[in-house]
């Protein structure tokens, strides 16, 4: 037997009993005719006394040689503490060690095992088996088995059915590149990794699962921005005869369910924000509503005077920074320089501060009076004491660069506050997108999504004013689920494929089973899909993935511990029949 107890469980009712522990040494302290050792398992850190007076000579010499991560086995007896440390809870006790057992000796880690270390991320990253061992990232992980767990509650309660969906596939078409692996018994093909099982969990439906989740991997071949990973999970939904509203009342429900069990935190009912007005209040279709800062729109009320740069602008658009009319000169050129980098992209910035007196002193007084000045603080909810910031130009453009200054003064504010939590639903997104490079129409969601209904004529003529079922759950300004009502009879898909651009024989070569399934009775169905990471992460009030899961990728798509992607050697490439050409 290892251990009677773990490190994380001894207290002062023990104390007098005799033990067994197991765990890695934290530290020791080496007084001579006294040792002290932390030993520490994943429950905790309990305290080793080693005593010249008590503990027999040959173990005292064995402890002096222990050093950090050595994994040892210690049997002794429990023992009231004399300076306890209130800190831990077995702060009460030590353990009076009577037997040594070196388990396995550890080379001298290369970072500090403490909440802080003074390992860099890359190193972390090599040795993250050693990493998992700090608090941070041990207590993230067993915070993701927490959730995860808890969404396996809700939704088996609900009657859903856990269905593993396969990784060898062909192309699903999310949106980004395929992840392929060439196949050894058909030469030459290949298969596609999934970007997600959204084709198999409809053919789930059609086969009368009627509920069906999953939590499993995907796979995107996508350029990693900073927060992203080749392959990340998901919680994946599918429910037969359902509308919108269905959905929504059930995933509402189960992250309801989340925040309450995981964080302690009940939520009224979520709000429901169409498409159109979050892009014209927020600029952005992932609005963080845990703070104001709306957009008002300014041309009504700036155009048409001497200012040649608002009258030529698609879209004149400002919001008022709570209290930040006291920003100096200096200050407002550094925030104008921070709209104008290349990530956020604008041309210039105009500004008002809303002196406490009631007037305004703006950059444009030149072209605008008091009154003029007046009307855009009304229209941005502006009031004494505020900075108005406007941004002007083509209507995208500028409400993506309106919506990054309005997160960067919220950020600087400290108004994205992590453990405040505002879910919103985002309701009736277009159908389709134009890819402004190509000039053609993308599916927004995937092109299995359905238009409203009686919208479907309007492909033809107004293509880009379709609107689908489709929607998102948006949580603290991040987009954490999203799907829609599907597609069910193949009519609808078939045009629906035509419009993206699909030639009958590309629609059948790539979705002709499920254009098939359709013709067997397909019941009407949709769903929606967490993005599990992400979702952790937020809960866990924090934003970036990677330190939720144990094994992630760096920037380059690399794990730097086991160093994959790899060459694979002739053997392996001659079992496929490939020989290997690179082109640059
Ligand atoms: N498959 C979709 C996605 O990965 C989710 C869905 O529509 O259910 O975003």
């Amino acid at each position: 037997m290892y251990r009677s107890h773990s490190c994380g469980e001894l207290r002062a009712s023990h104390i007098n009993t005799d033990v067994t522990l197991s765990g890695w040494v934290q530290k020791s302290r080496d007084k001579g005719f006294m040792i002290w050792v932390d030993l520490r398992d994943r429950y905790g850190i309990t305290q080793l006394i080693f005593d010249e007076e008590r503990t027999p000579k040959s173990i005292m010499e064995q402890a002096q040689k222990l050093g950090r991560e050595f994994v040892i086995q210690v049997k002794g007896t429990v023992i009231e503490r004399e300076s306890k440390n209130k800190n831990i809870p077995t702060g009460d006790i030590e353990v009076l060690v009577k037997e040594l057992t070196i388990l396995n000796e550890s080379k001298l880690p290369p970072f500090t095992i403490e909440d802080e270390t003074d390992g860099g991320e890359e190193l972390r990253m090599k040795y993250r088996y050693i990493d998992i061992r700090r608090n941070p990232v041990k207590n993230n992980l067993i915070f993701r088995s927490k959730v995860t767990q808890e969404v396996r509650n809700f939704l088996s309660n609900q009657g859903f059915i856990e269905v593993e969906t396969p990784y060898l596939i062909k192309s699903t078409p999310e949106g980004a590149r395929d992840f392929v692996v060439p196949s050894r018994m058909n030469e030459g093909q290949f298969y596609a990794l999934p970007q997600s099982p959204q084709t198999f969990k409809q053919l789930l439906m059609v086969g009368g699962m009627d509920k069906y989740f999953q939590i499993v991997k995907c796979f995107r071949d996508e350029d990693l921005r900073a927060d992203r990973q080749p392959e990340f999970t998901q919680i994946d939904c599918e429910m037969a005869f359902v509308e919108q509203e269905d959905i929504l009342n059930v995933f509402e429900d189960l992250t309801r369910h989340l925040l309450k069990e995981v964080n302690g935190v009940e939520v009224e009912k979520f709000p429901r924000m169409l498409y159109d007005d979050a892009m014209r209040l927020y600029g952005n279709d992932k609005p963080d509503i845990r703070f104001g800062m709306q957009f008002g729109e300014l041309n009504d009320v700036a155009q048409h005077k001497d200012f040649g740069v608002f009258n030529n602008a698609e879209l004149v658009v400002g919001i008022a920074v709570p209290d930040a009319a006291s920003y100096t000169r200096k200050e407002i050129d550094k925030l104008i320089d921070w709209v104008k980098r290349p990530q956020v992209g604008a041309l210039g910035m105009v500004y008002v501060k809303c002196n406490e007196d009631g007037t305004y002193k703006s950059s444009v007084d030149k072209f605008y009076d008091q009154d003029d000045l007046a009307k855009w603080a009304e229209k941005t909810g502006a009031k004494a004491g505020d900075l108005i910031c406007i941004l002007s130009g083509d209507t995208n453009k500028v409400r993506a660069q309106l919506s990054a200054l309005r997160m960067e003064m919220a950020e600087r504010l400290g108004l994205r506050k992590p453990n405040e939590f505002a879910p919103l639903w985002v309701i009736d997104f277009p159908l389709l997108e134009l890819d402004e490079e190509t000039g053609h129409y993308h599916a927004m969601h995937h092109p299995f999504t359905s238009p409203k209904p009686g919208q479907i004529e309007l492909l033809d003529t107004k293509p880009g004013d379709v609107k689908a079922n489709a929607y998102d759950l948006v949580l603290n300004g991040n987009e954490i689920g999203g799907g829609s009502i599907r597609i069910h009879d193949k009519e609808t898909q078939a045009i629906m494929l035509k419009h993206l651009g699909f030639s009958e024989e590309e629609a059948k070569a790539q979705f002709g089973f499920l254009m098939d399934a359709f013709e067997y009775g397909a019941p009407p169905h949709g769903g929606l899909a967490f993005g599990l990471d992400r979702l952790v992460a937020i809960l866990g009030g924090q934003e970036t993935i990677r330190d939720f899961i144990a094994f992630p990728k760096n920037n380059g798509g690399r794990d730097v511990m086991i160093d994959a992607p790899a060459p694979i050697d002739d053997e392996q490439l001659d079992e496929l029949n490939l020989s290997l050409k690179l082109n640059s």
